[in-house]
């Protein structure tokens, strides 16, 4: 019987040196002081790095998840990094950070966090992933592919221990009463889950399980949406996942080539944009090009809680090609300027001044007197209703 750990992963933007780009080194500092103090303590084990402007805090323990102890280390380490970030200038300097005071569970407060409990294997493969400048939806195709086709994920055909499928748990995050969750067997479910999952923005992976041993997850994703926290444009949501893999769940080289499509996925410029999901190293700068969005992976060993590692999964040679082709589409894609699908339709776009602009121009519409097929002055068929606010007095697109 291996010993119950549990992986916590908590992760915020704290500034960043001449605009997006990375968190100081003086910030990674503090943030490895403040876990490193607690190793051997509360925690078991510790691993601190970034992904693009993003710090994320990465904890092996025994406390079970939505423990205030833990989530109490990442906080303080945040809290004193904002210091810091402000007294270097940084950008955007604790922006993450949603609330002043902590309240005991970091959930809801602005920092992303995914958080797993199991029963550790005699060699725990995990896979721990941070992404830069999107939203949690980002992960969706990607784990689609890995945990539920087999024409990506050969090892549902292959291996008895995956022959039953996985156990999808999805969160409607746009949802006006709360979250609210939905759980969806694959392959049974397979099109529920598809007709979920296409809409990023609003549907996200929250976990996905084993079906054959169904208290065993297989992974998680953080599903907070700041804008929903905070009711305004604080920056893009920047998901952190841990997924476990290897043995009965799929081996980590089989989420590779989900990854390497290099998915169209909202971030980016501003929070308003499309462009494709980029694989990089871990430690990577967030890209001047139009801060395209970034994800990096990270293979992890795990035993009595204790890390080896970690590889850094997007660092091999085959990945340069896979971000040369996904550069020229992001290029390809940044001709069109901010014409859609570049920028986000106007339901998700996450700055005031284009919700303003046309809140203005509504009121200089005139309804078409004489409209063809219609010759009584009425508003004609499919007419300008483009600027009908949804119920988070947001301009809501056409047709959404
Ligand atoms: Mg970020």
């Amino acid at each position: 019987m291996g010993m119950k750990v549990t992986l916590s992963i908590i992760k915020a933007d704290i500034g960043s040196i001449g605009g997006h780009t990375v968190p100081s080194p003086e910030l990674l500092k503090i943030c490895t002081e403040r876990a490193a103090r607690e190793k051997g303590r509360l925690l078991i084990d510790y691993l601190v790095f970034h992904c693009g402007d993003d710090i994320s805090i990465l904890m092996s323990h025994q406390k079970g998840a939505g423990n205030q102890e833990i989530h109490a280390i990442a906080w303080e380490a945040f809290r004193a990094s904002t210091d810091k970030a402000k007294s270097q200038g940084l950008y955007g300097a604790g922006q993450d950070l949603l609330v002043d005071a902590f309240s005991g569970n970091i959930r809801g407060m602005g920092p992303q966090i995914a958080e797993m409990q199991f029963e550790e294997r005699p060699n725990e493969a995990l896979m721990v992933m941070a992404a830069d400048k999107t939203e949690p939806g980002a992960y969706n195709l990607p784990l689609y592919l890995s945990f539920a086709d087999p024409m990506y994920s050969p090892g549902l055909l292959l291996s008895i221990e995956l022959h039953a499928g996985f156990r999808f748990v999805i969160m409607d995050v746009e949802h006006t009463e709360g979250d609210r969750l939905i759980t969806l067997d694959a392959p049974e479910r397979l099109y529920d889950i598809a007709a979920l999952l296409r809409d990023t923005h609003r549907y996200s992976i929250e976990s996905i399980w084993s079906r054959k041993y169904p208290h065993e997850p297989a992974a998680v994703v953080s599903t907070t949406r700041l804008r929903n926290i905070a009711g305004r444009y604080v920056g893009k949501d920047d998901p952190v996942a841990i997924v476990r893999t290897q043995k009965i769940f799929p081996a980590t080289e089989e989420f590779g080539p989900p990854f390497a499509l290099g998915a169209f996925v909202a971030g980016d410029t501003r929070g308003s944009h499309n462009l494709p999901l980029m694989p990089v190293p871990v430690n990577t700068p967030a890209s001047t090009f139009f801060c395209c969005p970034m994800v990096s992976a990270l293979g992890i060993s795990m035993h009595d809680g204790i890390f080896t590692g970690p590889v850094d999964l997007f660092a091999d040679p085959f990945w340069n090609q896979v971000r040369d082709q996904i550069a020229v589409k992001a290029m390809d894609m940044r001709k069109q300027g901010f014409f859609e699908p570049a920028m986000l339709p106007y339901s998700e776009l996450e700055y005031g001044g284009i919700v303003t602009r046309l809140e203005r121009l509504d009121k200089e519409f005139k309804l078409h007197a004489g409209a063809a097929g219609d010759g009584d002055g009425k508003r004609p068929r499919g007419g300008a209703k483009h600027a009908v606010k949804n119920n988070k007095g947001k301009v809501k697109a056409r047709g959404r």
